[in-house]
């Protein structure tokens, strides 16, 4: 199956929904860390959630999802722009055993979403609570609260895929609860085998056959890393000269790696110095690799 993330809407009830499948997305992310499986599995959920509310929310720019946390994982970080690219990342303590659980792997903590717009614009950011035993009941929570949106998602993930399913209740004047309870019904037969092999076409009919269900085309996923030497240029320019050169005096060169994709920016004392001359233009990454 391809990286797709699909739109369908109901015709006779108020609901839009979504279908995402990420596999050489979500592989892409498994490369650059070995993640533990418990730990692997959560975050694959996280990718097909960003992914699935990135559909719902209207932005230009990228969504970033945080899950900040008190056990032993501390911080899972999913991230999708608004041309359906993907990155993520998890930071957990790596003496641990890590348990299986959503709640002992994170403990207590928040849940934080960022919408940063490609123009520079305000940036919001929505913070919850963790409650919850999933990603799933995190998000739905989340929607609910700070949305005021009544969503429905199913996540499943494993080495090779992330997927999920998205129900959103369309506001409507007919106030057609039944139409959206029916939906919910519905979409809670689905099993964790369908969501990871079932095209998104077969899947609508396997649960929605009565219905009608209207499937868009799908729009492609992939994994992009955002991360450039002009972006770290600007980071050790917000650090300071004397903390570089302290860096340097210690260790001969500064070395930055991105946590996304494990790329290394490397900079001698003579880059370094560049850094730091007032409007001289970076050397093209080009010559760096
Ligand atoms: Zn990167």
């Amino acid at each position: 199956m391809t990286d797709s993330l699909q739109r369908f809407i109901f015709d006779s009830a108020p609901v839009r929904g979504e279908i995402v499948h990420l596999n050489a997305t979500w592989r892409a992310v498994l490369e650059r860390h070995a993640y533990p499986a418990a730990l692997r599995d959560v975050l694959g959920e996280m990718m097909a959630a960003a992914a699935l509310l990135s559909a719902t929310l209207k932005f230009e720019g990228a969504l970033i999802m945080q899950i900040q946390g008190s056990g032993p994982v501390k911080l899972m970080v999913v991230e999708c722009t608004s041309d359906q690219t993907m990155r993520a990342t998890a930071k957990w303590d790596k003496d641990a055993d890590l348990p299986a659980g959503f709640r002992d792997l994170v403990g207590d903590g928040r849940f934080v979403i960022t919408i940063a717009p490609s123009d520079l614009a305000q940036t919001y950011q929505g913070v919850v609570e963790l409650s919850g035993e999933s990603v799933r009941t995190v998000l739905e929570h989340y929607m609910r609260t700070s949305e005021q949106l009544e969503t429905r998602l199913w996540l499943a993930s494993n080495a090779e895929q992330a997927t999920g399913m998205l129900l959103q209740r369309v506001p409507d004047s007919r106030q057609d609860e039944e139409g959206w309870n029916r939906a919910v019904i519905l979409g809670e037969t689905v099993r964790r085998e369908e969501l990871l092999q079932l095209p998104a076409r077969e899947l609508l009919h396997r649960l929605f056959h009565e219905e009608d269900v209207r499937l868009f085309e799908p729009r492609i996923m992939s994994f992009r890393c955002s991360c450039s030497r002009e972006r770290v240029v600007n980071m050790l320019r917000m650090l300071g000269r004397e903390e570089v050169q302290s860096i340097l005096q210690e260790r001969g060169a500064v070395e930055v790696g991105c946590e996304f994709c494990n790329r290394q920016f490397a900079f001698d004392p003579v880059d370094a110095e560049q850094i730091f001359v007032a409007d001289v233009v970076t050397p093209p990454t080009s010559t760096r690799h």
